[in-house]
């Protein structure tokens, strides 16, 4: 499998999988989220890879789901077609944002997300599913989707990371949090300079990648069922029927409206955050217009 929308590369027992969409802030369309997938099956599957770094090119993480490709006018895809209907979007979700993400959870081998820039909404669920996080000085997670009437993203991680009031405050702001506030909130395990992100995030891996792999296999699959016992994994299945449910609401519905009749993303982002002040809010960029470059 050749992959377009990330990159694929094994050295010295790590896996590096670079989420490679940067003119959109890596926005996670269907094609990404499969061949993402299946890199992550390639990484479990070879018995080489010891240890598996989720990357991303460019100045940001992840701005989240592609809203283009969900609401926006691009041409539908067979994913997007299955949103016309309740039961539709339920397995869209559900097989492609939901399962995949548990895959990664799961994956029998750690994983270490590596985040600069903005790490946004379903960019910032994607992230947690790794077992630890290296974040650049630069890097903001934030979660606005409430402003889009979105009961949070589809796994909701927030209660977990951060705790139950941050959590709640987190959510109802939709205002970000900095690396270092990251750090003290337990969010991420490091913050280093953006400089030697890609460096010290190796450095941790290949530490990792010298144990056995028999035991961090274990060891991990022991602390996730300690999780689970807290009942982590029934909360996101919990979470996840709220989502759909909020999705078929009137309200919701008549966001989704509006946000078709707008036409843009951007004006759409715009409108949502005018009743919201001042506190600026991390928004996918529109994918047309000037590339932007990572550092
Ligand atoms: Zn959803």
């Amino acid at each position: 499998m050749v992959f377009e929308t990330i990159r694929y590369d094994v050295r010295e027992h790590v896996a590096t999988i670079t989420l490679n969409r940067p003119r959109v802030r890596n926005a996670q369309n269907s094609a990404l989220l499969l061949e993402l997938d299946a890199a992550m099956h390639r990484a479990a599957d070879d018995p080489e890879v010891r240890v598996v770094i989720l990357a991303a090119a460019g100045p940001a993480f992840s701005a989240g789901h592609d809203l283009k490709a969900v609401v926006g006018e691009e041409a539908p895809d067979a994913w997007r077609r299955l949103r016309a209907t309740p039961e539709g979007r339920l397995r869209h979700e559900r097989e492609l944002y939901f399962e995949k993400c548990l895959y990664i959870y799961h994956l029998p081998k750690p994983t270490i997300a590596q985040v600069q820039g903005a790490c946004v909404a379903a960019g910032l669920m994607l992230a947690c599913m790794c077992d630890l996080i290296v974040a650049a000085d630069d890097a903001r997670f934030s979660n606005p989707v409430l402003r889009m009437t979105g009961a949070g993203v589809e796994l909701l991680v927030e209660p977990w990371e951060l705790g139950q009031r941050k959590a709640k405050e987190f959510l109802f702001l939709g205002e970000p949090i900095d690396a270092r506030e990251a750090w003290r909130l337990g969010l991420v395990n490091r913050v280093v300079p953006r400089r030697r992100l890609a460096e010290e995030t190796r450095a941790l891996a290949r530490r990792i990648a010298a144990l056995p792999p028999i035991t961090t296999a274990l060891v991990k699959e022991s602390i996730n069922h300690a999780f689970d016992l807290m009942g982590k994994e029934h909360s996101f299945k919990y979470h996840f029927m709220l989502h759909q449910f909020m999705h078929g609401t009137r309200t919701a519905q008549q966001a989704l409206a509006a946000r078709r009749r707008t036409g843009s993303i951007a004006a759409m982002l715009r409108e949502r955050d005018r009743a919201f002040g001042a506190a600026p809010a991390e928004l996918p960029r529109p994918a047309r217009g000037r590339t932007r470059r990572g550092r």
